[in-house]
């Protein structure tokens, strides 16, 4: 049987257990003794991921022989990683418009709560409306206490705590570009975060090499090929066990999320046509715009081929909510299965996987317009693009692991003028959304490396 049906079927069983664990009452053992399984994988895999980037990256580049090659690679693979990313932006907002998940019975409570927020920070309420105008003294007082006792759960603290760490490492405009550059390089490869300094690191390194006369460096040449080929085997020996381990990962995350079935209904019930609008714009892209994509460059790969030989990874990416955890075993499907040359694919996928979010970006812009229609809240057109170039460069910054882009999103909608703790009201659903968004992120990345690979042909 091949290998992503038997993953499908450790998924399947994951679900089944969770669901029947909740029902009659052994989450507990699921959490102690199914789940630690599931982190020892995602361990593994992460653990290969950056020795594999430094590696491949340097073995590749260094058999490159011609550089420009490098620079075209690099210019194409930008480019149109900024270009799928702004198309799923606007995608995402044309959705979201066109649906309003976000209108509700409580919108005028809603409404007064926001105002009296905006108040409290001292920010402009720039739509027209006064709410706080219409409302009588007791709802006012109402509106105020609960926001005070909303500030004062450990929830909220421990979120303004993420905000601040997030935020302390973000000022000035070319902030982005020092990071890039590592101060250290034993402390870049201890931390998945700091992956791309470990790709600026190896393309140096290789480009170096590369610049070398061959007798004298051939021994290190091969010493980073022969380095390359026994991380690569190492994907290959875990994955075998990739069905068993998805099967813990699924079953666990589920068991941790809610303490039966019922509460995951009630879960989705309350924020189903939000969830809804998120998963139809992955879908579609998903299943329209990157196949469309292939058609469109020419790309010689059908759809269920494409579908097929990238499975592994996908279910993999949903299953660990990681497109860095995931990132092996991408690199792998696509040299195997989409037949993406190695110096492709080693540059384009562990870029991708850091700096290229689809799905991360998509679901940002509409989390942002169902929070304002949630709260009654218009924003002008003008702010609207203010969001396209928001959240495009929030999923650029957001790290390659679960939850990340949700904490991002509070930059975002700090940037619009209004309450980043609104992230509470998503959060419940969040880990199942970042499952879909984490496929849709590594699918870009392997199509664009397809694409890439066509075109760097002749
Ligand atoms: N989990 C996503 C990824 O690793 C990022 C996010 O959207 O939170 O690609």
């Amino acid at each position: 049987m091949a290998l992503h049906w038997k993953i499908l079927i450790g998924m399947g069983l994951g679900i089944i257990w969770a669901l029947l664990s909740g029902y009659l009452g052994f989450n507990e053992f699921t959490i102690d003794w199914i789940d630690p399984f599931g982190k020892i994988f995602i361990n593994c895999l992460k653990f290969i991921a950056i020795p594999l980037v430094l590696f491949s990256i340097v073995s590749g580049v260094a058999s490159l022989g011609d550089l420009t090659q490098l620079g075209r690679i690099g210019a194409k693979t930008f480019g149109l990683y900024l270009v799928t990313t702004v198309i799923s932006v606007c995608l995402g907002l044309v959705l979201v418009n066109l649906l309003v998940p976000g209108k509700n019975a409580d919108s005028k409570k809603n409404r007064l709560r926001y105002e009296v927020w905006a108040q409290s920070q001292g920010i402009e309420v720039k739509d027209g409306k006064n709410a706080l105008k219409d409302a009588d003294s007791t709802m006012k007082a109402e509106v105020l206490a609960e926001l005070k006792l909303e500030q004062g759960t450990a929830e909220y603290q421990n979120l303004e705590a993420k905000k601040a760490q997030a935020s302390a490492t973000e000022p000035g405009p070319l902030q982005p570009l020092i990071d890039i550059v590592p101060e250290n390089l034993v402390l870049s490869l201890t931390d998945s975060r700091l992956m791309l300094q470990v790709i600026f690191f190896a393309l140096f390194f290789g480009i170096s090499l590369s610049l070398l006369p061959k007798e004298k460096v051939s021994t290190v040449a091969h010493f980073f090929d022969g380095m390359n080929e026994v991380f690569v085997k190492m994907v290959n020996i875990v994955m075998l066990g990739a069905p068993f381990f998805v099967f813990c990962l699924m079953a666990g995350v589920l068991a941790k999320i809610a303490d039966s079935p019922q509460e995951i209904f009630e879960m989705f019930k309350s924020l189903s046509f939000y969830a809804l609008v998120v998963v139809s714009g992955l879908a579609i892209l998903l299943f329209g715009f990157y196949p469309l994509l292939l058609i469109l460059f020419r790309v010689p790969i059908s759809y269920r081929t494409f579908f097929q030989q990238l499975s592994p990874a996908q279910f993999l990416a949903f299953s660990t909510s990681s497109s860095a955890a995931t990132l092996p075993v991408t690199i792998k499907c696509v040299e195997d299965g989409l037949k993406v040359p190695k110096k492709v694919s080693d540059f384009v996928l562990p870029i991708g996987a850091t700096v290229n979010m689809d799905g991360t970006s998509l679901y940002q812009a509409v989390a942002v317009i169902f929070l304002a229609q949630y709260h009654d809240v218009d924003l002008s057109f003008a702010q609207q693009l203010g969001i396209v170039a928001t959240t495009t460069l929030a999923s650029i910054g957001a790290a390659a692991v679960p939850s990340a882009g949700l904490i991002m999103l509070m930059f975002v909608l700090t940037s619009v003028g209004l309450n980043p703790m609104w992230i509470i009201i998503i959060y419940p659903i969040d880990r199942i959304l970042d499952m879909c968004r984490t496929v849709v992120n590594i699918t870009s990345d392997s199509t664009v490396a397809a694409i890439v690979a066509k075109s760097e042909e002749k």
